[in-house]
């Protein structure tokens, strides 16, 4: 199948490792180009050179997602560099753990800030460009805790359906403009992050990050632009409400 992504820009934040990075990998192997971010130079640089090794063309600008000013300065470094803006994925690492009564207003602002905050700054950015191209596929990466709130996660719990309601109501705003805003909701990956934790907190098959960034660069493509205002997990059956 063609994805209709040759030509196509898109930025990815959060994208030296894991998820991120593997959506990047996905979306240059479809033939867009990319521009990622992350706070450390050394694994950025790392992924571009996969990337080119590969046959992509990647571009790295080291920033902190949460900084309010970097979403604007992520949008101008891809349209200096390839004159326009296509794709979105938003992402950024999650939140610390935390019943509901142990988190104090400063984690929750700070849950807030990184996993609500900064999609809503990175697509603000973003959408001028999008419009100007008459196209635009927006992903943010979440969590299952979107679909199902998972025990002793508050934070993540609390940010990412907050960016759930902004996002399905975005997704209604753009759709006439031919972009489209969907979230994907992994479950546990295999990711550095999943890999460090203890065996303890991690039981059942972990899900491959290749395939969750081809189900990413999937949602961005020509053919999903009817998908939009999904919230769509990516979780091995683990969620299993009915929605
Ligand atoms: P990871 O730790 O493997 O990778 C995180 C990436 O984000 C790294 O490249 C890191 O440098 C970058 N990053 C973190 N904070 C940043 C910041 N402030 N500014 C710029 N870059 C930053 O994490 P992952 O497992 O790929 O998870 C990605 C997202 O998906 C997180 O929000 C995580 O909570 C969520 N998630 C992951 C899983 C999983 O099983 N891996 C499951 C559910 C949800």
């Amino acid at each position: 199948m063609d994805l209709g992504l040759a030509g196509r820009v898109a930025l990815v934040t959060a994208a030296s490792r894991g998820l991120g990075r593997a959506s990047a990998e996905a979306l240059a192997a479809e033939g867009a180009a990319v521009v990622i971010c992350a706070r450390g130079r050394e694994a950025l640089d790392d992924t571009v050179r996969a990337i080119t090794e590969a046959g992509g063309t990647a571009v790295a600008v080291a920033a902190d997602v949460t900084d309010p000013a970097v979403p604007e300065r992520l949008v101008r470094a891809a349209v200096g560099r390839f004159g326009r803006l296509d794709v979105v994925v938003a992402n950024a690492g999650g939140p610390p753990p935390g019943r509901a009564l142990e988190v104090d207003d400063d984690a929750v602002r700070a849950a807030l800030e990184a996993n609500l905050l900064t999609s809503v700054r990175l697509v603000r950015a973003a959408v001028p460009h999008l419009r100007a191209g008459g196209w635009g596929r927006i992903c943010c990466i979440t969590s299952r805790s979107v679909r199902q709130p998972i025990p002793g996660l508050s934070l993540s719990n609390t940010a990412r359906a907050g960016l759930w309601g902004w996002a399905k109501t975005a997704a209604a705003d753009l759709f006439a403009d031919g972009i489209t805003v969907n979230l994907v909701c992994p479950g546990l990956h295999a990711t550095d992050r999943v890999e460090a934790l203890s065996t303890d907190t991690v039981s059942g098959p972990l899900g491959d990050p290749a395939d969750f960034g081809r189900v990413v660069a999937f949602l961005c493509s020509e053919p999903a632009g009817f998908v939009s205002g999904v919230a769509l997990g990516v979780d091995g059956a683990t969620v299993t409400g009915l929605l």
